[in-house]
């Protein structure tokens, strides 16, 4: 969900007969109540760093220490703030409007056909602004019935309680999917913004779905903080919303209405002025609250079978350090409680996983305040992060491309070339530099495409594929931040391919070779999704029916029919595949990309001699061509003749098309990928901790020297354990940090120049090793690290 439509979710509603009572019509003196006080300086080195640690994983979110456990001016909870009251009259007015209107409009028979999830359509009568989707499901089987939780008509996404308004296609979609599951969650915010409106008389920011549940912003009274105590309260209040079948009602309102109705909350006015862009927008309301939200939802919080509160702690408005600091409520929910059950499970392994714990614990990488969002690699973590950087260049020397390095920092000039400058700036780290405005690089594309252009180019060399593992920064905002996923600092595995367009095939089939050599050594299942031309786009329909048809073929000769299509879901530029790797828990990750570019050789005036062009001149204008690379930098020059430079370069000379590409993306979220899918337990060839020494007696520690001298000569990882600590201990401890290898040497291996080889997957050798003499153990894990094997054996 985009942010845009995720922050726009959140409420009123209609009073049921015994919360009329609680309407009174006084007017509170002031629209605006008291809200919390932006952060305190002398929090805010503590707080970054709470931020900077957080993932998505609950336990790791920052928790804030809890306040005097007296809660400052909490309203009764049968009491509703003023505000509250004053919201939800003016939605019911409204609403009685609105009804009003329907009732009076004529109701014609309309052509329905409903899909109940199992792709066989048929006809069912219906009337225009009458029937809902939630209508059908009297006449649908109860298995399928319960567990419907959204419609699509007509492709979008559909209110069940929303009366249809024409003609239409209606589509079933139950909590699997996942579109349906997004709604659900959704719904569950507003359950969790209702509860905590009533508990606390709090003013509620944003509440999203996230991939693994929802949460819901607010400024609570007087800066108090939430605490774990106020958890069985809000849960015992969503308990009474869920009984309660509280029925989402959707209703547009003028955006002048929106401001009367939210002219209490600094955080919803401004959602107003930023995301309303026509005249009005929509609101709904489930039980006592009323929210500016686009929808859709569930039909009502009946729905809601089983809600868990899983965490609380700080966030900034908007995620930025200079806004309000809010405190942020995270829960999930299911429509049947052996779901959730199912989900704690998955929560728990995912914890056991977790990359910032194990990045502590195998000392792998670290973050702190003096640079946020930029990991310090440690030399463990560099161990993974030099294997998996040798691994891709060893397939570059086989693949033919050709590593470069390029500056960090440009003139911004290049970035306005690019379009950066147009749509990234924001996200970019700019510097002043004797009067000249540079920013860091938040990607090597430019700079790849003034190398291209910085001599005369031949239809000789194409294709002609660079690689780069240069640095790159983006400015995400600080309360984004989040472990390796989100990070500031980065190097990717980014590489372009320029080439003719007659030669795409030919590379994308490359590319996925690459990409299946790759992943297949992580053991990674995935899979690939084509973008094709938007609407509005660059280049004729005839280029990218031939583009498209290029890659459609790739991707059948590679994956058969086993890849989908998202139609119109292409950048203006260029059709796109996006692949999906799938880790050990089956959580999904886009890791590559591949992006076809036709924009960028013509803002960069990128182009090359033809093969009649080179058969004509076989020594080209080098003076020429040099002053036209120059050019391409040239911003406000360049910019003006943006408009007027031809797509076609003339006679005897065409454009390059580009392939931005990247198979592991971010090396920094990758290592988090890696230690994720792998639970720490890292295959050999990559492994930090390759190997553990242990002597059964001190007697034989010059052995042990000897042995980790040998090793370490054959560039593996090699530890020893000669401490006073029992042999006992020395093993315990090699076997909870994982060594791929503890190879145990007392007076008989000495003897025989062989060492005892315990395996850490398999269980059998951890009482009593296998004896391997020492020559054949180096040529095994030799052989081990070269092969790159998955599996840990010799
Ligand atoms: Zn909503
Ligand atoms: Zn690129």
């Amino acid at each position: 969900m985009s942010l845009a439509r995720a922050v726009w979710c959140h409420m009123i509603h209609r009073p049921s007969p015994s919360q009329k009572s609680h309407f009174p019509s006084t007017r509170s003196k002031s629209p605006f109540p008291k809200i919390i006080p932006p952060f305190v300086a002398g929090q805010f080195l503590c707080k970054l760093r709470d931020l900077i640690m957080a993932s998505d994983s609950p336990k790791d979110l920052p928790v804030r220490p809890a306040e005097d456990a007296k809660a400052k001016n909490a309203p009764p909870a049968d009491t509703l703030p003023q505000w509250l009251i004053e919201r939800n009259e003016l939605f019911e007015k409204l609403w009685q409007q609105h009804l009003e209107e329907t009732k009076n409009r004529p109701h014609p028979e309309i052509n329905v056909t409903l899909d109940i999830g199992d792709g066989n359509p048929s006809s069912v009568p219906a009337k225009a602004y009458e029937t809902t989707p939630g209508s059908f499901l009297r006449d649908v089987p109860k298995d399928v019935s319960a567990n419907v939780v959204i419609a699509k008509v007509n492709g979008e996404l559909w209110d069940l309680n929303r009366p249809l308004e024409g003609d239409c296609a209606v589509l079933l979609l139950p909590f699997s999917n996942n579109e349906a599951r997004e709604v659900f969650w959704h719904s569950s915010a507003h359950a969790l913004g209702e509860a905590c409106e009533c508990e606390f008389g709090c003013l509620l920011s944003h509440g999203p779905p996230t991939p693994q549940g929802f949460f819901y912003d607010m400024a609570m009274p007087d800066g108090r903080v939430v605490r774990e105590a106020d958890w069985k309260p809000l849960d015992n209040r969503a308990g009474k919303i869920f009984k309660e079948k509280q029925s989402f009602d959707r209703l547009e309102v003028s955006k002048e209405n929106l401001k009367k109705m939210f002219a209490y909350s600094k955080y919803k006015l401004h959602y107003i002025d930023k995301l309303v862009t026509g005249e009005k927008s929509t609101v709904y309301r489930c039980g006592t609250l009323v929210d500016l939200c686009r929808g859709p939802h569930i039909q009502n919080t009946g729905k809601i079978k089983a809600f868990k509160i899983m965490q609380n702690s700080s966030a900034y408005f908007l995620g930025d350090q200079s806004n309000d600091s809010l405190q942020r409520i995270r829960g999930v929910a299911f429509p049947d409680k052996a779901k959730m059950q199912e989900h704690l499970k998955f929560l728990e392994e995912a914890e056991k996983r977790n990359h910032l714990r194990i990045g502590k614990e195998q000392e792998l990488f670290f973050f702190d305040e003096v640079s946020p969002g930029c990991a310090f690699l440690l030399p463990n973590g560099t161990k993974i992060f030099n294997a998996l950087q040798s691994l891709l260049r060893s397939e570059y020397r086989k693949r033919g491309y050709q590593e470069v390095q390029t500056p960090n920092m440009y003139d911004v000039g290049i970035w306005k070339t690019s379009g950066h400058w147009a749509h990234y700036k924001d996200d970019m780290f700019k510097l002043d530099v004797e009067k000249r405005e540079w920013a860091l690089k938040p990607m090597n594309c430019p700079g790849h495409f003034v190398m291209f252009g910085h001599r005369e180019r031949s239809y000789r060399e194409l294709p002609l594929r660079i690689a780069d593992f240069g640095t790159l920064h983006r400015n995400e905002a600080s309360g984004a931040l989040s472990g390796l996923t989100r990070v500031r600092r980065f190097q990717q595995d980014d590489c372009h391919v320029f080439c003719e367009q007659s030669q795409i095939m030919s590379e994308i089939e490359g590319l996925f070779d690459f990409l299946q050599s790759i992943y297949g050594l992580f053991g990674f299942q995935f899979k690939l999704q084509l973008s094709t031309k938007p609407d509005s786009s660059l280049g004729s329909q005839e280029t990218w029916d031939e583009a498209e048809d290029q890659l459609k073929k790739a991707m059948t000769k590679f994956k058969g029919d086993d890849w989908t299509i998202d139609e119109g879901g292409g950048a203006f530029y260029g059709p796109k595949i996006d692949i999906t790797i799938a880790d050990a828990l089956k959580r999904e990750f886009q890791c590559a990309t591949i992006q076809l570019d036709y924009q960028a050789p013509l803002n960069f005036g990128l182009e090359y001699m033809t093969h009649e062009q080179v058969e004509k001149t076989e020594k080209p204008e080098k003076a020429e061509k040099a002053e036209k690379a120059e050019k391409a930098v040239k911003t406000e020059e360049t910019e003006k003749k943006k408009e007027t430079k031809p797509i076609d370069p003339g006679p005897g000379r065409a454009r390059p098309v580009v392939i931005h590409r990247a198979i592991i993306g971010s090396f920094e979220r990758f290592l988090g990928i890696l230690i994720e899918h792998f639970g720490g337990k890292w295959p050999f060839w990559i492994s930090p901790r390759q190997i553990l020494i242990v002597p059964v007696m001190p007697a034989v520690n010059d052995y042990v020297e000897e042995l980790q001298q040998i090793l370490q000569g054959d560039k593996l990882n090699v530890d020893i354990d000669i401490s006073g600590n029992t042999m006992q201990k020395k093993i315990r401890r090699g076997q909870l940090e994982f060594y791929n290898f503890i190879l145990v040497v007392g007076a008989q291996e000495k003897e025989s120049r062989s060492v005892n080889v315990r395996n850490r997957d398999d269980p059998s050798s951890q009482k009593h090793g296998t004896m391997v003499p020492l020559d054949e153990l180096r040529a095994k894990l030799k052989s081990l690290r070269k092969e790159r094997r998955l599996v840990n054996a010799l």
